[in-house]
């Protein structure tokens, strides 16, 4: 306990200037770093974390919507401990394997829609979809075609940042400065009800949509199209709802020309939706590809993976031929110790009937927040059970936004924090994605938090001549 004790005597000030000199912090702001630096979070509990002076929050983000069962799961930790010390690492290539790995795949074909029986593993979402496009291509030159290389995603879609995945990403500005395939990427529309056009229905603009992948497709040709990829709900472009029927209409036009359906559920799946994955339970689709990572190993060991289809395995495990193998794949494919951590994760999803907490607390937690609608700057708060968004907008009938530099999604976080909730600012966005542990008390506590939290933003907005 000593040695834990010393441990946890972090030094704020030594570790917030080793932070700010070395550390190159992904998708950060200059501008603010400069001159702030970090917060450091030192410690997690359940759905608490704190930080390096002792503040403790309710975590409304679970780390970046990942940690799904809560922090601070001893047996979790103890999984990998025991695995780390038993057998932390070995191939996975060339015919090796290991226990939890294999215990693991055979879980998520269990799990997963019936047709999806096959784990591709990789590192995290980003490979997941990265590595994905590659098996694609490969399926589809094994099977003769190979002009079919194009793959259709959307704007304000978020794939990741390799090379590949921020090609794939249709957030224009996550994209400022660098370069993208384009050769291999086109984006169509988002799917946005907030946002639709002005007087269309949800089911006109749903044809819409629908038209313009056909129209698309049309154009480029079927036979230059590979893969069609989406999020059930986009996340990270800001939890943008597509219109019902959208996606099952997107497959089936998809299924018609031949070109594969991927699904993205990096942060719909493992129980954010209230299912393990939401492309069947909830948005009636039944992809080629499903890829996950996130709440897989609920975010306490880097892990991603590929779910593909019977018939996709089929072609992709035809042996070459002498000295031909299936050239693609990570150190890290199939990590025992972040595999273990996936194991107990699912177990404790299981056992505590996580899944069905998010279908019960979740609509409340979508009504609780709807109940905060009355704040100026509350354009749009839409969703679904543990993955919602506030949308603060100038004008609420217009739904122009504030300027930029009004920088509301920090000004409401910011707030927020200073009362002891962390949430996610995007932009103009408010994210919430809790870890899928909160019940009715916590989200109480939440709503009351973010009521406060408003109305101060609110004031601050006014004060500063934005409102
Ligand atoms: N896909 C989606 C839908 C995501 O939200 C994310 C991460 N937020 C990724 C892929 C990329 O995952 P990672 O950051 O683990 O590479």
């Amino acid at each position: 306990n000593d040695t834990l004790e010393q441990s946890r005597a972090y030094d704020p000030q030594d570790l917030w200037r080793k932070d700010k000199d070395h550390f190159i912090h992904p998708f950060t702001d200059f501008s603010v770093f400069h001159d702030q630096g970090c917060d450091l979070i030192t410690d997690s509990e359940g759905i608490y974390v704190t930080d390096s002076h002792g503040n403790r929050f309710i975590d409304g983000i679970a780390g970046l919507w990942c940690v799904n069962v809560g922090h601070g799961r001893a047996e979790i930790g103890a999984a990998m401990a025991e695995q780390a010390t038993r057998m932390a690492y070995f191939s996975t290539f060339n015919n090796l394997s290991n226990a939890p790995a294999a215990e693991l795949a055979a879980k998520l074909a269990e799990l997963a829609p019936a047709h999806l029986n096959h784990v591709f593993y990789s590192c995290g979402g980003s490979a997941a979809n990265d590595a994905t496009v590659r098996l694609v291509h490969y399926y589809f030159n094994r099977l003769g075609k190979p002009t079919k290389k194009r793959i259709l995603s959307r704007k304000n879609a978020y794939h990741g940042t390799t090379y590949l995945a921020a090609s794939l990403t249709g957030i224009e500005s996550n994209n400022w400065d660098f370069d993208t395939l384009d050769h291999l990427v086109t984006h169509l529309s988002e799917a946005n009800c907030y946002r639709r056009p002005e007087g269309v229905s949800e089911a006109e603009y749903c044809d819409r949509l629908v038209e313009e992948l056909e129209e698309t497709i049309g154009r480029l040709g079927a036979d230059n199209i590979a893969a069609f990829i989406a999020e059930p709900i986009m996340g990270a472009g800001g939890v943008l709802m597509a219109p019902k029927g959208y996606h099952a209409r997107m497959q089936a036009v998809c299924r018609a020309h031949d070109i594969l359906y991927i699904a993205d559920e990096v942060v719909t799946g493992f129980g954010r939706l209230g299912h393990f994955f939401a492309s069947d339970a909830v948005f009636d689709t039944q992809p080629d590809i499903i890829n996950v990572a996130k709440g897989l190993s609920s975010g306490y060991a880097p892990l991603g993976a590929t779910l593909l289809s019977d018939e996709l395995y089929e072609v992709l495990s035809t042996p070459q031929g002498p000295g031909g193998v299936l050239s693609t794949g990570f150190t890290y494919s199939g990590h025992p110790v972040s595999c273990a951590a996936a194991l107990k994760n699912i177990e404790i999803i299981e056992r505590e009937a996580i899944c069905a907490n998010v279908r019960e607390v979740g609509p409340y937690l979508e009504s609780q927040l709807k109940t905060l609608a009355h704040h100026a700057t509350i354009g749009d708060i839409r969703g679904s059970h543990f993955m919602l968004c506030i949308e603060n907008v100038a004008d609420k009938t217009t739904r122009e936004l504030l300027p930029v530099e009004a920088r509301v999604g920090d000004r409401v976080a910011f707030e927020a924090q200073q009362r002891g909730l962390i949430i996610r600012p995007v932009g103009h966005l408010n994210i919430v994605s809790p870890p899928l542990i909160w019940d009715r008390a916590v989200v109480d506590r939440v709503v009351a938090i973010l009521d406060r939290a408003f109305t101060a933003a609110t004031a601050s907005l006014e004060a500063d001549g934005y409102l």
